[in-house]
């Protein structure tokens, strides 16, 4: 079984360096376990969070260990009454080629209609934060203007398109002119403003003639300066990640005061706190990817040693849509 192991915390931007690709051989199974052959690995922001030491709403995540992460994969061994051999299945596996597990985990997914690899995304936890943040803590409502940052990105693409559904004037923040581009073609965004073209406060204000209700915060720094100056009175922001940070950047505000003045709502959010909504959330979106009215774009890594590389070139915004590793 290949594995990646973390091995060391990164000072600042993470480098290949810490993690190491190891062989260890697989032991047979024990009753009530059951073994899935990986399919894809799932890279994500948080991982940056979970490899330093200190607190935050989760632990750290412990060296020497295989490096944590969602996977998709198919069982290929089973001890387990609840699991046969050939179900396709997400879990919470690393970055490993086989996970072998007592099936907690595990969920059994349908991919008659949905790709596997889909289920890492868009209909997995990356699409459900989208819903929460946009649905359950914005609340936005027809005719509103939403915004979000990191648009083109896993869960931004499917915020703005949840947005479009109910009715609203959708802007998307991205970096680029092909990310903008995927975001109004592609994902059907009224506008798509460009944060690395030099005049972000202008182009921010022409896409937004009408002020801005609701926010959707993946990124912090300068693009919340920016859409802070925009807010209307009673405006609301789910900050849901703040990736310009993870490194360690200093991000001091602008204009604070402007929460006040504007009397607007901020509230942070972890998607693993809101199971409830979990069931309502999968299936709107189920149901939109069934019916073809919900896109998404994903960026392959081929090959398990090439998922430490996908994670740096995904916090350097390299990815176009959501980042995963393609195993077989
Ligand atoms: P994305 O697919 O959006 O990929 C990350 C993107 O972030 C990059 O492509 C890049 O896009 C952008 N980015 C990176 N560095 C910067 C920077 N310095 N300034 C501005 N933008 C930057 O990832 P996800 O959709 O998976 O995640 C989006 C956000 O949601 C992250 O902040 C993540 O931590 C957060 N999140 C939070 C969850 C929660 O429970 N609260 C759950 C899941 C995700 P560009 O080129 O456009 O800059």
């Amino acid at each position: 079984n290949r594995q990646i192991l973390l091995v060391s915390r990164p000072q600042g931007e993470v480098q290949t360096d810490n993690f190491r690709l190891v062989e260890t051989p697989l032991a047979p199974l024990a009753a009530g376990q059951v073994r899935v052959r990986n399919h894809f690995l799932s890279v994500d922001p948080y991982m940056r969070g979970r490899m330093n030491e200190g607190k935050s709403y989760a632990p750290p995540h412990p060296l020497d260990t295989v490096m944590l992460g969602g996977t998709v994969g198919e069982v290929v061994a089973s001890e387990n009454a609840a699991f046969q051999v050939g179900d396709a299945v997400s879990g919470f596996d690393g970055w490993q080629e086989f996970g072998t597990s007592d099936g907690g985990s595990l969920k059994k997914v349908d991919t008659t209609a949905i790709p596997l690899s889909a289920y890492l995304g868009v209909a997995g936890m990356p699409g459900v934060t989208a819903w929460v943040g946009l649905r359950h803590i914005i609340g936005a409502k027809a005719g509103e203007t939403v915004v979000v940052s990191a648009a083109s990105g896993a869960v931004g693409s499917v915020v703005g398109q949840l947005a479009k559904q109910s009715g609203c004037r959708v802007v998307g923040i991205a970096g680029g002119p092909e990310k903008c581009r995927l975001v109004t073609e592609t994902f059907g965004f009224d506008a798509c403003v460009d944060y690395k073209a030099g005049q972000l406060e202008a182009d921010l204000a022409a896409a937004t003639p009408d002020g801005i209700d609701g926010y959707f915060e993946n990124v912090g720094g300068v693009v919340l300066d920016a859409v802070l100056e925009r807010m209307n009175a009673f405006g609301r922001i789910a900050v849901c990640g703040m990736i310009a940070g993870y490194d360690g950047q200093p991000m001091p505000l602008k204009r604070p005061s402007l929460i006040l003045t504007a009397r607007l709502k901020v509230q942070g959010f972890i998607v693993s706190e809101h199971l409830d909504l979990w069931p309502r959330a999968l299936e709107e979106i189920t149901g939109l990817l069934a019916a073809k009215r919900l896109h998404y774009r994903e960026s392959v890594a081929q090959g398990l040693e090439k998922a430490p590389e996908a994670l740096i070139g995904l916090l350097k915004g390299r990815n176009l849509g959501k980042q995963v590793v393609k195993l077989i």
